[in-house]
């Protein structure tokens, strides 16, 4: 059943009397290249599970299906169960599991490791990503459809407006990659953003070696608190963390970085380096 076509997706949610929920990011696609594309690019093959996140009537999770091993999709709408049973009637390899992504351990659902293809609700984009990368869970690779901002964000080199906590927590956790850009006419209803499927391949090891990850995460986020200053201000009047300006200055000196500085020109390399000093000095 070619569910991805306007008239056929119309009249699926019309005879199942469903209205599409903005408030859980309900914009479905429409447009068969694109879910192709999604899947080539993913590279889904007979050896992969994948799981997927927010199937909708199904029209991802179908063709997720033709080329993967095992498609385990967890949906939060419970209003969706009798349309999934009509479009995913046909395969043997697809399970619906009704909970919620936020919540739900993903590697209880399947043995191994997986991958996970979604075009995610945009109001848990964050949230999800950093709980998948930070639980550390059995996840190889991500490909996931987000706004484009978003994916602009989590690619972000040092330097520019993108960059941000966001771009540390992705490029510190996996190899990321904008595969392509898809406009909003693709999607019923129509967003009101663009959007990007983006790859990300989740790395064995972090690219910088640091004493203590939640260590480090604390001092990105106290240089970022204040993107306007410089990092000697941000770090000696974080909230989140009580270092005094002259630890923060001595640390800053030590591994050579300009206390002038802001946050958003340093690297992930300068950030570890900086974050390894404080954490010496701090404890
Ligand atoms: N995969 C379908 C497609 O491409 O047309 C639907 C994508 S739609 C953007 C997002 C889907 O995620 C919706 O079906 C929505 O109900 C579901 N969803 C929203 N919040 C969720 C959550 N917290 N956990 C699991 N699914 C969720």
């Amino acid at each position: 059943m070619d569910i991805a076509k306007p008239s056929k997706t119309k009249e699926l949610l019309r005879r199942h009397n469903l209205e599409l929920k903005k408030s859980l990011g309900q914009n479905f696609l429409i447009d068969n290249n694109i879910l192709d594309k999604i899947v080539d690019l993913a590279n889904v093959n007979e050896e992969d599970t994948v799981i997927e996140i927010g199937p909708g009537i199904g029209s991802l999770t179908q063709k997720l299906a033709e080329k993967a091993a095992k498609v385990v999709a967890v949906e939060v709408d419970q209003r969706l169960e009798e349309v999934l049973e009509e479009t995913l009637d046909e395969y043997n390899n697809i399970e619906v599991v009704f909970d919620d992504a936020l919540e739900v351990d993903f590697d209880d659902l399947v043995d191994g490791e997986y991958k996970i293809v979604a075009n995610l609700p945009y109001y848990i984009t964050t949230p999800i990503v950093m709980r998948l990368l930070e639980e550390g869970f059995n996840v190889e690779q991500i490909v996931f459809m987000v706004q484009r901002e978003v994916a602009e964000r989590m690619v972000a080199d040092p330097g520019g407006k993108d960059y941000g906590v966001l771009s540390i927590g992705i490029q510190f956790h996996t190899t990321a990659e904008i595969l392509f850009d898809v406009p909003p006419d693709v999607f019923i209803p129509q967003p009101k953003v663009h959007s990007s499927v983006v790859s990300l391949d989740v790395l064995e090891e972090a690219p910088v070696e640091v004493v203590s990850e939640e260590f480090f995460f604390k001092i990105v986020n106290a240089g970022f608190q204040q993107r306007r200053k410089t990092i000697r201000n941000s770090l000696s009047k974080a909230a989140n963390i009580n270092l005094s300006r002259d630890l923060v200055d001595e640390a800053l000196e030590s591994v050579a970085i300009d206390s002038r500085r802001r946050a958003e020109k340093l690297s992930l390399e300068q950030f570890a380096t900086l974050s390894n000093k404080i954490y010496e000095l701090f404890h």
